[in-house]
């Protein structure tokens, strides 16, 4: 190990923000790269501790403990702070086939499981992460991985989200011929259509797509896997079909007024925000001079605000079952689980910024829609307490607390139930409790149709995603080897 004091001697620097009220005049991202230097020294505050959790990869308590994919964190931390960058690409490489992507989306579980974030700043291992890759691909490391011969099998793909990308390609280097189907005109999934460009500009997924291209797998886009006709022609062109399809079934808010106009789901918002950018290099303008209220807590919700501040909503909202959370980790949330701690996300900063107060509203239950003219208008909310009933803490409606909230566009943003209904039907496969592709060892109920990410697991990360997408790779290729 190259500086075992670094964590002692070296502070903590993050890659630098744009600020919020200079970013939002633009979809851009606004984090600046440290320059090489300042990121070795950041390598060295790795401190050897003997037992690193931040490369465990497990689930505890539901919470996660370090890298899902088990990145080889310690040694590319020590190899960028002895100037080795390229032997610190090779070692990232071996786990993580998109690094470009989870170091600019992945929420860095690994962080929280430092142990220099006992009592102190962990180590900036995503912004290390981002900066191996990006320096790799500017030094000309980052190489198409073609086969070194094909093993006559071929292997259909459907959706090309992060697990589809990263199953396809370990099966293509493992030697099988990948045809990618994807539904929408452009590959990427979430990457493409769900992630605003502020936290991943789009030519970054265009830039490996194409590399993907380069290593041999095909992708046909504009192709909508919908019927049993062609599921039927797949099955007898191909020797397996993986179902990467996602988890887009949304969550809807069922209450009176559900039908006026100006009540959308988040994705499609945000879907249609970068169908603009990519086709005229301008936003949409759905929230311009609107009173926009978000109800939801998650990425999304935040990714809705960044997109409304920017298209110049007039005020935001943002409406949540939940109490704050408590500044610090509490006796249930101990080290090394993922900290659940209150955070101000970059939407919500700007929002803040912009508006002058704080968009979260907690504990709301909303309970009516108000209209005219077939219009949105707001919205009747009630406040929640939290009490323990049977045992079990449950939200309760605190009696006369309803109110009344203006609102001319509500996004929602509560969460996905699972897999489209009509995959189940058009693919004859099973689907478990929760509405999720089931699978036993990656294998669904029909035995030439495999799944993984989203659509097997139901909403989670892209770094999970791409785990899944690679775990699947492995089983699918003991299977056909069979
Ligand atoms: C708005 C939003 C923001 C998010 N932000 C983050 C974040 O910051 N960090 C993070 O880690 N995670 C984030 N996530 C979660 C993350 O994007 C997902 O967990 C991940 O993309 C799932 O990958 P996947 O490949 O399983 O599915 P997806 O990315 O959903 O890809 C599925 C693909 O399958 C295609 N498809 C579906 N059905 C068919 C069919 N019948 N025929 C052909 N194609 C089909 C779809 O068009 C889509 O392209 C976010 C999610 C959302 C919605
Ligand atoms: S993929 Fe995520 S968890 Fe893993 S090292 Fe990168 S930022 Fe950390």
């Amino acid at each position: 190990m190259g500086n075992v004091r670094g964590f002692l001697d070296f502070k903590r620097v993050d890659f630098k923000k744009v600020a919020p009220k200079e970013r939002i005049l633009n979809f851009k991202e606004f984090t600046k790269a440290l320059d090489k230097k300042e990121q070795e020294i950041q390598g060295g505050r790795c401190m050897d501790c003997g037992v690193a959790f931040c490369h465990t990869g497990v689930l505890a308590e539901g919470k996660e403990v370090g890298c899902p994919l088990k990145n080889l964190i310690p040694e590319w931390n020590d190899l960028i702070y002895k100037s080795l960058w390229k032997e610190a690409y090779k070692r990232l490489d071996l786990t993580n086939p998109f690094p470009e992507f989870t170091g600019r989306v992945c929420p860095a579980p690994c962080e929280d499981s430092c142990v220099c974030a006992i009592n102190g700043e962990s180590v900036s291992i995503k912004n290390n992460e981002l900066a191996i890759i990006e320096n790799a691909f500017k030094e000309g490391f980052v190489k198409p991985n073609c086969p070194q011969k094909y093993n006559g099998k071929k292997i259909a793909i459907i959706g090309s989200g992060p697990a589809g990308l990263s199953c396809a390609t370990t099966l293509n280097a493992l030697g099988y011929k990948i045809s990618v189907y994807e539904r929408s005109d452009r590959a990427g999934g979430l990457l493409m259509y769900g992630i605003p460009d502020m936290k991943l500009e789009k030519h970054i997924v265009d830039r490996r797509i194409e590399l993907l291209k380069k290593s041999g797998i095909e992708f046909k886009v504009k192709q909508n896997i919908d019927s049993k006709d062609k599921v039927n022609k797949l099955l007898k062109e191909f020797d397996a079909l993986i179902l990467c399809t996602g988890a887009s079934e949304p969550i809807d808010l069922k209450i009176e007024g559900r039908e006026l106009k100006g009540i959308e789901f988040a994705m499609d918002f945000l879907s249609k925000n970068t169908q603009s950018l990519l086709e005229t290099s301008k936003p949409a303008t759905s929230a311009k001079d609107k009173d926009v209220l978000v109800i939801g807590s998650g990425d999304t919700s935040v990714d809705c605000i960044a997109v409304a501040v920017r298209q110049g909503a007039k005020s935001i909202t943002r409406f949540e079952r939940s109490p704050k959370r408590s500044l610090t980790r509490k006796a249930d949330n101990p080290w090394p689980l993922k900290a659940d701690v209150f955070k101000t996300d970059y939407g919500l900063e700007e929002a803040i910024a912009v508006y002058g107060k704080d968009p979260r509203e907690y504990q709301k239950l909303t309970q009516k829609f108000l209209g005219k003219n077939g219009v949105v208008q707001g919205v009747i909310a009630s406040d929640l307490k939290r009490e323990i009933k049977n045992g079990k803490m449950i939200n309760c409606e605190i009696p006369n607390s309803q109110k009344s909230y203006k609102a001319d566009l509500v996004l929602l943003a509560m969460g996905f139930s699972g897999t489209e209904k009509k995959i189940k039907e058009n693919f004859n496969i099973k689907l478990d409790e929760k509405n999720n592709i089931f699978t036993q060892n990656f294998q669904t109920s029909h035995k030439k149709i495999f799944a993984c990410g989203d659509a097997r697991t139901g909403q989670s990360l892209v770094v999970w995603a791409v785990k899944d997408g690679l775990d699947c790779a492995f089983a699918v290729h003991k299977s056909l080897a069979q």
